[in-house]
């Protein structure tokens, strides 16, 4: 989200004037976009800072905006601990940033933090997203009313709050317009959209319908959701839509019940394994991958053991795990977080199951004929970069002509993360 973040950030500050650059050592204004979701992410922004901090040692400095999530968090703070940040402002005030850039008066700090997600919204509508990539994020619901008890999100993103269905299908057009051939539907909790228009409720589901109609249009796909909201009418789109691609991030953070319920996550191991037999029922291809937290506090051998039992019967592929990192003013953040050498052990255990996971299953395509969507010629190479399916990336020998398009590609080899091959009409050629 932070990547449609900054990218909606530039599409507003361009309506009075500003320029993007890579020429970091001489700008007028300066923008990081943050995440607070672990704690070493705060630490990542204060040594960017120090960084560009050095390239303005005997110049002029640049008006420094911190946005995003962090900004949000630790705002007073941030500008008290570090004084060449002017302005702050939060993931939900981001609309605001002209006005504050044309005020800008030198020494004066800006903290701009409110939760004003329906005036963003409404902002956003009246300006046009300039993502031109093939495949472009689309953002359809922000912040959270879950509350997990490990979880920064409900405080910096604030509560959940859906987009107007016709301003989505708008954006959309244009992205579509622009070159877009692979939409992916974004939220905190993308699942739990939920509008109403003439009383009746519109959902994920009413989206991914209405964006099948685009013949240009060739795939769908929506991060991040949460098990409970794994609807019945969403299950259902796997059967009825052609362009909604069989790969899932469904997180479920631990495979034990009891952790799951210290968490306060709402769902049980058993829930998520209904939701994947319904699936794999429509489509025995679907994958899904997930998010685990590791070190959870009270995390006993136990439930260690039972996550990487869960890990072996669905067979994730593409996961994220992290150690758990206390977050101030999370309910978690009163309990003690495990020992840190088990956290880690633990996780190197844990990794390395998934990695296998993904290993045996990039594996699996060798030899076999996939659908890439190809977004870009990799620079300085004769080769172009796609993605199957699952999300996967795809580095093989193509044409130029290919980009946009889906083509059937020969794997030829795999690693970790990656499948080469080589496109059917370039062997043709050959
Ligand atoms: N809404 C999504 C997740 C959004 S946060 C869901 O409920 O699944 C993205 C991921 O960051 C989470 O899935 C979780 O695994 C991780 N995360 C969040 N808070 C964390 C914390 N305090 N410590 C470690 N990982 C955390
Ligand atoms: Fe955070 Fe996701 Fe839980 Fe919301 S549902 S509190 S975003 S982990």
């Amino acid at each position: 989200m932070n990547v449609y973040d900054s990218n909606r950030i530039f599409d507003i500050v361009k309506e009075i004037g500003y320029k993007k650059t890579d020429d970091q050592k001489n700008v007028d204004c300066y923008v990081i976009n943050t995440c607070h979701i672990r704690d070493k992410a705060k630490e990542k922004v204060f040594h960017e800072i120090g960084r560009i901090k050095e390239l303005y040692l005997n110049k002029k400095k640049p008006i420094m905006v911190v946005a995003g999530c962090v900004a949000q968090a630790e705002n007073q703070e941030m500008l008290k601990r570090e004084p060449f940040i002017d302005v702050v402002i939060g993931p939900q005030s981001y609309h605001k940033i002209n006005q504050i850039l044309k005020n800008f008066q030198k020494n004066k700090k800006e903290d701009e933090t409110e939760f004003d997600t329906i005036a963003k919204f409404d902002l956003l509508k009246k300006i046009k997203n300039s993502d031109s990539n093939i495949s472009s994020f689309l953002t359809i619901q922000e912040g959270c009313d879950k509350f997990c008890h490990f979880c920064v999100v409900p405080y910096t993103r604030g509560p959940e709050c859906s987009r107007p269905f016709d301003t989505i299908i708008k954006e959309a057009e244009e992205l579509i317009k622009n070159g877009a051939r692979e939409i992916t539907l974004l939220g905190q909790n993308v699942n739990a959209y939920s509008y109403y228009l003439n009383n009746k409720e519109l959902r994920i589901s009413n989206l991914i319908n209405q964006l099948e109609k685009y013949s240009e249009l060739k795939r769908i796909r929506y991060t991040t959701s949460h098990p409970i909201d794994m609807t019945a009418d969403l299950i259902d789109c796997y059967s009825t839509s052609k362009k909604l691609m069989p790969f899932i991030h469904l997180p479920i953070q631990s495979g034990s019940n009891r952790i799951l319920k210290l968490m306060n996550r709402k769902h049980q191991v058993e829930d998520y394994l209904d939701i994947h037999s319904k699936l794999i029922k429509i489509n025995p291809s679907i994958k899904l991958s997930s998010d685990f937290i590791i070190g959870y506090p009270g995390e006993e051998k136990s439930d260690f053991d039972q996550t990487l039992k869960l890990i072996k019967e669905i067979k994730f592929i593409n996961s994220f795990s992290f150690i758990y990192s206390s977050r101030p003013g999370t309910k978690a953040s009163r309990f003690k977080a495990l020992n840190s050498t088990v956290s880690k052990d633990r996780l190197i255990e844990l990794q390395s199951q998934l990695f296998q996971n993904q290993i045996d299953h990039n594996k699996s395509l060798v030899n076999k004929s996939i659908e890439v969507l190809v977004e870009n010629k990799i620079p300085k190479q004769n080769k172009y970069f796609g993605r199957n399916v699952f999300f996967n990336s795809v580095i093989f020998n193509g044409n130029e002509s290919d980009i946009g398009k889906v083509v059937s590609v020969n794997v030829e080899n795999s690693n970790q993360n990656s499948l080469f091959g080589r496109a059917k009409n370039k062997m043709k050629a050959a």
